[in-house]
């Protein structure tokens, strides 16, 4: 297939990824917050769209579908009945068309209680759970939660691109910088992903292999993390989870 994976930038730092055969002119989307910039760029480049995935019910990542809808009347992969009409849950696989990649379905709560991930050997679209350097606030879930999810993850191919649904990188890297203040592979990333965001480029996709060498979240079993969270807390962190819950609310307030 004749791929091509760009981002559609919509309201103030989301991505709206678009998944293109360049031959066949047809196309998936995920988490459309917003419809008019997604139905301008495909009237722009003369493309269809063939379905749209949804990582979880935020209305930053579902506004957009119905005014799409009007355009394009298409499936739309959810796993709730009231934003969807296709229910979708772990284990699943979405197949749009031939002309389009196939995606496995994974249950990832911790953000929300319905958040989803849509991965296959090449690509993994994580919605607003596992950030470039980063993972999302605790709106729905608890901290066990979204450990469980990011480990899950972390565990597919080391080369899968990570396409997140904000451009939140820099200011997660600042934070990994806190936590692992001589971690030369997050300064170095820090150093890219500044001149990347001067030129007004994106700083995605990532790869779970730069996730699991700069993301604090991926690296709560690492002694010198513990240790710094513990130092931070003032008391002993037994589990890999107490960590990450840590690290979790020292985030927030950054
Ligand atoms: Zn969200």
């Amino acid at each position: 297939m004749d791929l091509l994976i760009l981002p559609i930038a919509t309201l103030k730092d989301n991505y709206v990824w678009t998944v293109v055969n360049t031959k066949k002119k047809c196309a998936l989307i995920v988490d459309p917050g917003e419809a008019e910039p997604v139905l301008q760029y495909f009237k722009q480049h003369d493309l269809t769209l063939c379905g749209i995935l949804i990582t979880h019910h935020h209305w930053d990542h579902t506004n957009g579908i119905a005014g799409i809808k009007k355009v394009f009347d298409v499936p739309v992969f959810a796993k709730q009945k009231s934003i969807g009409t296709v229910m979708v849950k772990e284990g699943d696989v979405v197949m749009i068309n031939e002309f389009l990649p196939s995606y496995h379905v994974l249950e990832i709560p911790g953000h929300t209680l319905d958040h989803l991930a849509y991965y296959n050997e090449d690509s993994l679209f994580c919605g607003d759970t596992l950030f470039a350097a980063g993972c999302g606030r605790l709106f729905e879930g608890n901290a066990e939660q979204m450990y469980q999810s990011l480990q899950k993850m972390a565990a597919l191919s080391q080369d899968t691109k990570v396409y997140c649904a904000h451009e939140y990188t820099q200011n997660n890297l600042k934070f990994a910088e806190q936590v692992e203040p001589a971690n030369q592979e997050v300064i170095e990333r820090l150093k890219q992903v500044k001149l990347q965001r001067e030129r007004g480029l994106p700083s995605l996709p990532s790869s779970l292999g730069a996730e699991k060498a700069t993301n604090p979240f991926l690296r709560c079993e690492l002694e010198g993390v513990i240790a710094r969270l513990e130092e931070r807390v003032g008391r002993r962190l037994n589990k890999a989870i107490d960590v990450f819950a840590e690290m979790r609310k020292w985030k927030d307030g950054f």
